[in-house]
């Protein structure tokens, strides 16, 4: 082996480069970072909307001894709680053995929405010898990409005496599946030709439900009355009750291994349950902390965080003034005190789409949790920016711990942009960074993660909760 040059050991003393960190963990470690993604895998196909995580992640709270919380209860070092708000957000508290007056509150932030196309509230009709649902789509997605593809209906219809029926179709290998039609290359010249952004309007992603007639009589639809006919036999429910439901279609396709080496994971909703799943399991894995614990999974942050169960809800800030009524100090105290990481993903460079991405500054997979200093568009609008002082605080922590992580940015500067639930936590007087993984393909029914990013950014928050 030839001796290192100064200039080189100069450069390996002064110089920072981002390294893979399949290439920097042992064999040991790198044992581990195949076996959590078999937990997060399952956890993502049981989990495939904002309810049915909450659900998911009340189970796995259960399991790890936490019960529900009551406003105005008095909490002990060690007491595990959740908070069911509406079955869609979801919090776990965990008080810690530090005075909330001196230490504040540690504070995971993830969503648990994805991209995903609604039903309408009036959705069924028939034509052309098939029955449809028409559809409202929910966040930002690109329409193109769910036409012709295998899709699963979820969700909840409440009927007209209040009761609620829960329907999860397409998910088992006997069910059906749903399909939005496209059109054939042949007669494709005039589609082809349009920007892919318009290629494929909203009200063209009409779900495919059904192709049987009703066997016998004379009214003119008589696909949807079949259609009808099975979902009162199945469910009990008339065409009406459309009208008070909130039913979901999403991808049918499960979480799965990517590349001959199974180093990466592709499924539908990544973003964020990459950051949720990561959240609660490092909230579990914390015994006795002394830090008070708090992992909140959002709902609405890809329509932007609105709502009674969005990160913008004044929810959060009822929790943290109730656990400061508990140590009888005030709620203004404890959240100065207090740190969050906001849990969401990044773009992970893609070298077929290098030109939109700063390669400096861009997310690389595998090189572990990223964190964004700051999101927004154009001149850093709409982002907090966390100070260099928290993210120096974050980063000492990090290093001490030896967390494999980077920084990055979303795409180049003028290109285009995207936010995080951040700011909203930020505005109560939180130090707030984003903590999460590169995503490749984010918002398409299938999105792709690195095994060494989830697991990161587990190690990263387990070194929050902990230190
Ligand atoms: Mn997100
Ligand atoms: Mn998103």
């Amino acid at each position: 082996m030839s001796e290192k040059s100064k200039s080189q050991l100069l450069e390996e003393e002064l110089s920072y480069e981002k390294k893979s960190y399949f290439e920097i963990a042992d064999e040991e470690e790198r044992k581990k970072i195949f076996d959590y993604a078999k937990g997060y895998m399952a956890f993502l196909d049981a989990a495939k909307t904002e309810r049915e995580a909450v659900t998911e992640g009340i189970r796995m709270a259960e399991a790890n001894g936490y019960t529900p919380y009551v406003f105005g209860e008095k909490l002990k070092a060690g007491d595990k709680r959740y908070y069911n708000n509406r079955d869609k957000n979801l919090f776990l508290i965990v008080k810690g053995s530090a005075p909330l007056a001196e230490d504040g509150v540690r504070i995971l932030a993830a969503h648990v929405d994805s991209p995903r196309i609604d039903l309408k509230q009036n959705p069924l009709y028939e034509s052309g010898n098939m029955a449809f649902f028409k559809t409202h789509y929910y966040g930002g997605i690109r329409k193109y990409q769910w036409t012709a593809i295998p899709l699963a209906l979820h969700g909840v219809l409440v009927k007209a005496d209040g009761s609620r029926v829960f329907v999860t179709v397409g998910e088992s290998d006997e069910d059906p599946v749903f399909y939005i039609n496209d059109l054939l290359p042949h007669l494709a010249q005039e589609q082809s030709a349009k920007p892919l952004g318009s290629a494929i309007p909203g009200e063209s992603l009409n779900i495919l439900i059904g192709g049987l007639p009703y066997p016998e009589g004379d009214v003119s639809d008589k696909i949807k009355l079949n259609v009808l006919s099975l979902l009162n036999e199945k469910y009990g429910i008339t065409e009406r009750d459309f009208q008070s439901a909130e039913l979901c279609v999403v991808p049918a396709f499960r979480a799965r291994d990517i590349g001959f080496d199974r180093a990466l994971i592709g499924a539908y909703g990544h973003d964020d349950r990459v950051c949720a799943y990561p959240a609660m399991t490092a909230m579990f894995d914390t015994d006795a902390p002394e830090h008070t614990l708090l992992t909140i999974l959002a709902d609405k942050e890809e329509i932007g965080s609105e709502g009674n169960t969005g990160m913008q809800c004044r929810l959060l800030l009822d929790i943290l003034e109730d656990l400061a009524a508990s140590d009888g100090v005030s709620g203004a105290l404890v959240r100065s005190r207090s740190y969050c990481l906001s849990a969401d993903v990044n773009a992970a460079f893609d070298p077929n789409f290098a030109e939109v991405f700063e390669k400096k500054n861009a997310g690389m997979l595998s090189a572990g949790a990223v964190m964004s200093k700051y999101t927004g568009a154009r001149g850093k609008s709409s982002t907090s920016d966390a100070s260099a002082e928290f993210v120096g605080f974050i980063r000492k922590l990090f290093s001490e711990n030896g967390i494999a992580w980077q920084t990055a940015e979303l795409g180049k500067v003028d290109i285009g942009g995207g936010g995080t639930v951040a700011k909203y936590i930020a505005n109560l007087n939180i130090d707030t960074v984003d903590l999460g993984v590169s995503v490749i393909s984010m918002h398409a029914p299938y999105e792709v993660v690195s095994k060494a990013d989830v697991y990161a950014l587990y190690r990263a928050f387990v070194a929050f909760c902990q230190k």
